[in-house]
């Protein structure tokens, strides 16, 4: 087995966090049950922010960053888990509190692991990875809440051409509905009508602050821009509808008002990820492995090294990287 191999690691350097490339080796890893050797990885706007600092995302340095991955059991002390079994890792605190994927070989509780869904290769579930495994959650949301199956206006996605944009897009068409996409690039349209949106709204307009009540516009909406953007996506989804809300990438705050919710009873569907239990997990794999076309899912996925990292980083802070993009662990 390698003995050392390159990891992308989080250190203090003068009090600040710093990412870069270094080589590590077995013995440096945590003394978890499960040792993977990992295939792939994915860049996920956390990722991004962790990379760059621009949020403190790693709670202890050093850190392992990377808060997915994808690969083989090597070795396992759970009874659960076998050499060979390949498995894949969606949050649970890897990049914040736990050594993450963008490493050979990582240490990983058991608990954490999630067999590969059949139909599913390596790099097929990394390109879906978090932000798809989110859209996912997103829509199993939506039609819990059970409005957008009875409407006949459509569903709105926020931050389109992004991660969780790109696949929700994907899964929302192909089970039938209606979708507008919400981008900041008119560039993107054609992808994002390969994906199959039928219609656009600017970001800008969804961007500046509106009235408490707007048109009814949307049976429901996936949303991960979150602030004023959210706010106006509230008040315009119809009587009884549902908005599923699970990002920030323009803004923590929601400058909003009750209106929605107490006068048109629009539900916001808070998701998270990261501490999702396993059987919310199996639900939005099942609905990936029913519902997304494999080659809409290679249409929207970019494979790059570890090495850059770096400037994958920077550009999808800036918001510049379009659908997922699949690190290759060498
Ligand atoms: P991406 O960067 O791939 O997508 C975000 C998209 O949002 C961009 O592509 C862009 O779309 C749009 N955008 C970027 N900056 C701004 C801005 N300032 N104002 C308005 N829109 C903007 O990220 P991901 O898809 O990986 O993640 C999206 C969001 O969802 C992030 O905030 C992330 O933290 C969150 N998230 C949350 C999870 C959870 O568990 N709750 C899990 C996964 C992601 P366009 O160019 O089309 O406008």
């Amino acid at each position: 087995m390698t003995k050392s191999f390159q990891a992308m690691m989080i250190e203090d350097v003068g009090g600040k966090p710093q990412a870069g490339l270094k080589t590590i080796s077995l013995e440096d890893l945590p003394d978890h049950d499960v040792l993977v050797e990992i295939a792939c990885s994915s860049l996920n706007y956390k990722d991004g922010l962790a990379l760059t600092g621009k949020i403190r995302i790693a709670r202890r340095l050093p850190m392992v960053a990377g808060i997915d991955l994808a690969g083989t059991v090597v070795e396992s002390r759970a009874p659960e888990w076998k050499p060979g079994d390949r498995v894949l890792v969606n949050g649970w605190g890897l990049s914040e509190t736990e050594w993450g994927g963008y490493s050979r070989y990582q240490r990983l509780k058991p608990q954490f692991l999630t067999r590969l869904p059949d139909g599913f290769d390596m790099q097929q579930a990394m390109a879906i990875g978090t932000a798809g495994y989110t859209a996912a959650l997103c829509v199993n949301a939506l039609e819990d809440w059970g409005h957008i199956q009875k409407s006949d206006k459509p569903v709105l996605v926020t931050g389109a051409a992004g991660g969780v944009g790109s696949v929700a897009i994907a899964l929302l068409a192909k089970r039938g509905y209606q979708v507008t996409a919400s981008t900041g690039r008119a560039s993107t349209h054609d992808y994002l009508r390969k994906l199959g949106a039928t219609a656009f709204v600017t970001r800008e307009a969804l961007a500046a602050p509106g009235a408490p009540l707007q048109a009814e516009d949307w049976a429901g909406a996936v949303d991960s821009v979150g602030s004023t953007t959210l706010a106006n996506v509230l008040a315009q989804t119809e009587y009884g509808g549902g908005v599923a809300a699970c990002g920030l990438a323009g803004g923590a705050d929601l400058p909003a008002t009750v209106m929605p919710h107490i006068l048109r009873s629009v539900a916001l569907l808070g998701v998270d990820s990261v501490m999702a239990p396993q059987s919310r997990r199996d639900r939005a794999w099942s609905l990936l492995a029913e519902s997304l076309d494999k080659d809409l899912l290679a249409e929207m996925t970019n494979v790059h090294p570890m090495s850059d990292l770096p400037q994958l980083a920077e550009a999808i802070i800036a918001g510049k990287t379009q659908g997922r993009v699949v690190i290759r662990i060498e």
